[in-house]
């Protein structure tokens, strides 16, 4: 044992074994004569047997019996495996050279942190109890290993064994459904071509039984008349069904987008195809052309405009015309049902054709629509179509004047006259020039925004206000 003094009042208390540089034991003892053990640099914890034995100073115990027990005491030769948490203890040998030697030498101990390092037995009872339960460890998952991992494993963390055996398992299993599948779809085949029977009245009713029992608050009021009809449509023979007006709208805004898509829709009774009971497109067509579309003046929408207007109070009666003209496609198109070609440009009254086209045979490039809409009543009306290659002043000016006296000889009263800023259009107010200055009322007006309406019955003088929208804003 060989003492020195290091730092002040502390004694080192050393000794060697001549295997390692660094001292076998060391016990450095405080100027209050608390002491430390160190096996090889390793610091001996309190809860060692020594420390509980003696004490942790020199009070306690003399020097000579703690350096007799120490000596007696086995030391840890820790732990057989190494992870994260496993210390590495390494000792320096004193060097002997001979021919083979490495540039080193030195002896590692794996310890886990709280190795005890000097114990009764060669391993002390903190490594021996790790090493179980890494043993343990090692074990089960060996044992997992061999097992496929969970449905819900993460993949990035399991290992590709275990993938590969859970694959193997699924491609087993997904031969084995597709088999079975298949025989049950053969076996489903033959019941309903041996077995099957007409749907009645009572199946039939048990649909209608769980359609009412949805939650209402999911159903829209157009989904609920849907299925209402549908019961209805499928209790009736396909002959006698009275379709609802809202039904056909529905089935005309559906085939007019794809016929053939409506076509699968329909239920076909000859091939039993599709699965709505819906109006056949011939039934459609009939709806469709209840009234011809025709350029000019219609007899029939003006008909269905007094209709609407019937009940109409007095200042609902007050609308504005609207003008607008939009490019179409320029084609020829064959009416198949009057032998007409439509397409060109049309005016539709030949008196207006003849006297302000250069030539009749044109082919249309846009479509002028006329439209009415109520001041009070939020009615809107498509009042009348033209088909024009961009109408000129010329032209609008009869058509114009010839709505308005259609519209108040109908007790409908036009109070004005909206539409873009086009040329065309802006010319056509202008050419109310002799109409204002004629006027008294408004005679020292420069900008000729409106023009007295010769066709109003009313008692006083009523005039026809012209608006013009901006043509860069919509
Ligand atoms: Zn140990």
């Amino acid at each position: 044992w060989i003492m020195r003094h290091s730092r002040e009042n502390t004694i080192y208390l050393e000794k060697s074994d001549m295997t390692y540089i660094i001292p076998k034991y060391q016990i450095i003892i405080e100027s209050d004569l608390t002491f430390n053990i160190l096996v090889y640099n390793w610091l001996v914890p309190k809860n060692n047997k020594l420390h509980e034995t003696f004490g942790s100073s020199f009070k306690n115990v003399t020097l000579s019996v703690l350096v007799n027990a120490l000596e007696k005491i086995l030391i840890c030769e820790g732990v057989s495996y190494q992870t994260d948490v496993i210390l590495s203890h390494t000792v320096s040998q004193i060097y002997t050279v001979n021919s083979n030697s490495d540039p080193i030498k030195s002896k590692t101990f794996l310890r886990p942190k709280e190795c005890l390092i000097l114990d009764s037995t060669e391993k002390c009872a903190v490594c021996i109890k790790k090493e179980a339960s890494h043993s343990q460890y090692l074990k089960r998952k060996s044992e997992r290993l061999t097992e496929p991992a969970k449905l819900q494993a993460p993949i990035s963390s399991t290992s590709s064994a275990r993938l590969k055996l859970t694959m193997q398992g699924y491609r087993i299993e997904n031969t084995e459904l597709k088999i079975e599948i298949e025989t049950l779809r053969r076996k489903l085949e033959h019941e309903l071509q041996t077995k099957s029977i007409q749907c009645d009245g009572i199946e039939n009713s048990d649909i209608v039984s769980i359609m009412s029992r949805a939650d209402p608050s999911r159903v829209s009021p157009f989904m609920k008349l849907f299925w209402e009809e549908k019961q209805k449509y499928l209790q009736t023979s396909s002959k006698s069904v009275r379709y609802h007006p809202m039904i056909i709208r529905y089935c005309l805004s559906l085939a007019v987008k794809s016929s053939s898509a409506y076509e699968d829709l329909r239920y076909n009774e000859k091939d039993g195809t599709g699965v709505l009971i819906l109006p056949s497109q011939r039934r459609l067509r009939d709806y469709r052309n209840y009234i011809k579309p025709q350029r000019g003046f219609n007899k029939g929408i003006i008909q269905e405009l007094k209709t609407k207007m019937k009940h109409f109070s007095d200042p609902e009666r007050y609308v504005v015309l609207l003008l607008d003209e939009m490019k179409v496609q320029e084609n020829l198109v064959w009416d198949k049902h009057t032998g007409e070609l439509i397409g060109y440009v049309d005016l539709g009254d030949p008196a207006v054709n003849y006297a302000t086209l250069q030539k009749v045979d044109n082919i249309a490039t846009h479509v002028l629509v006329f439209m009415l809409r109520g001041i009070i009543n939020p009615i809107k009306f498509s009042f009348a179509n033209f088909a024009t290659t961009g109408a000129t002043s010329c032209q609008l000016f009869p058509l114009l004047w010839k709505a308005v006296s259609i519209c108040e000889s109908n007790d409908i009263r036009v109070l004005a006259v909206t539409c873009d800023g086009a040329s065309s259009n802006r010319k056509l107010f202008d050419m109310h020039f002799k109409l204002q200055a004629d006027d008294a009322a408004s005679n020292n007006v420069d900008v000729i925004y409106r023009t007295p309406n010769p066709f109003s019955k009313e008692s006083i003088r009523m005039y026809l206000y012209f608006f013009c929208r901006s043509s860069t804003s919509d």
